[in-house]
């Protein structure tokens, strides 16, 4: 199939394209690396009258580091995301789950702004952003707002952006001195999307976590901040607390049934991966025999 006529404009600056997005919005979509909007219009999934090309808005591109926040541009690609030294220094989570988004072509192309965008609650980078705890800043032609990552997803391909709003950086904490992180994914293939993933965050002192954020994906409509950290935080971590923490995600869990698995099965893999990022980031081998609880 092909798109369906659409009329194509590349704005030059942020303001031109808030001012189009101002006067179009509700018909309009941003085209940034293009790699799931292209497919989405070739299928008629969507539709718009224009297509506001923002490729070329070099403001909204880079990486850099400043009162212990990385920032990093909407129109960033996934392939620079990946090699810098910035984000391996500073959200080493991020370059770890980077690369298991997609493969290389797609990751040439494909921009953070336009992944978190679009918001597919079995993408990787929502979830790291949620557990990261970072902000997503959007602006329209009259503001810009602030928006905390675990306010923006809303839905599957839904997220609080206004029509006439675009993202233009995400703002992640520079880790801390003890911050640790973990990141699984179960998929059929490298490089697919996700069947189940968890990226988390941590600080451990001693036999236990002084912070804990769970950031799962494809376990429900959006990234999920799993509330059962809470059963982890401040305590010795046996197999009765891993219990406790793998019942309570249980019941935050929401998981959908289609090709790659049942909701029974993902549900499986959530605690499963509770379990393993447990032991891996107590370095508690034993605490991997609750995987299957
Ligand atoms: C074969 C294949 C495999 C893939 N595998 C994975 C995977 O494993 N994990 C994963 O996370 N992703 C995967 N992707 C998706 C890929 O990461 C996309 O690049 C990404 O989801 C969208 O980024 P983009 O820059 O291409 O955005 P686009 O396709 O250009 O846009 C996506 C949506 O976001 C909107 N948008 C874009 N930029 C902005 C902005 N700045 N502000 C507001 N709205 C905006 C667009 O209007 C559109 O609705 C895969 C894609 C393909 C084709």
């Amino acid at each position: 199939m092909k798109a369906s006529a659409f009329s194509y404009i590349k704005p030059s600056t942020v303001q031109e394209t808030l001012a189009l997005l101002a006067a179009h919005g509700e018909e309009a979509k941003l085209l940034s690396g293009g790699q799931s909007l292209m497919p989405a219009l070739n299928l008629r999934l969507s539709a718009p009258e224009w297509l506001i090309d923002i490729g070329g808005l070099d403001d909204l591109r880079g990486i850099s580091v400043s009162d212990g926040v990385l920032r990093i541009g909407a129109i960033t690609r996934h392939v620079e995301l990946l090699r810098s030294s910035e984000v391996a220094d500073n959200a080493p989570l991020l370059a770890q789950a980077m690369a298991h988004v997609a493969h290389p072509a797609i990751r040439n192309k494909g921009t953070l702004g336009g992944n978190l965008a679009h918001a597919d609650p079995a993408s990787e980078m929502p979830a790291c952003m949620v557990a990261l705890d970072a902000v997503l800043v959007a602006r329209n032609a009259k503001r810009e707002r602030r928006i905390p990552a675990t306010e923006f997803f809303t839905g599957v391909y839904e997220t609080v952006l206004a029509p006439d709003e675009m993202l233009v950086a995400v703002e992640v904490p520079v880790a801390e001195v003890g911050q640790v992180h973990y990141f699984h994914e179960y998929c059929r293939r490298s490089g697919d999307y996700a069947i189940v993933g968890l990226a988390a965050s941590a600080v451990v002192e001693g036999d236990r976590f002084a912070d804990l954020r769970l950031g799962f994906f494809a376990v429900g409509d959006r990234p999920l901040l799993a509330n059962a950290a809470r059963e982890l935080i401040g305590r010795p971590v046996d197999a009765a607390a891993l219990a406790a923490a793998q019942a309570a995600l249980e019941a935050e869990l929401d998981p959908q049934e289609d090709q790659q698995a049942s909701a029974l099965m993902r549900r499986h893999m959530a605690r499963q991966l509770l379990a393993l990022c447990v032991a891996t980031l107590l370095r508690r081998p034993d605490l991997e025999i609750r995987r299957s609880a």
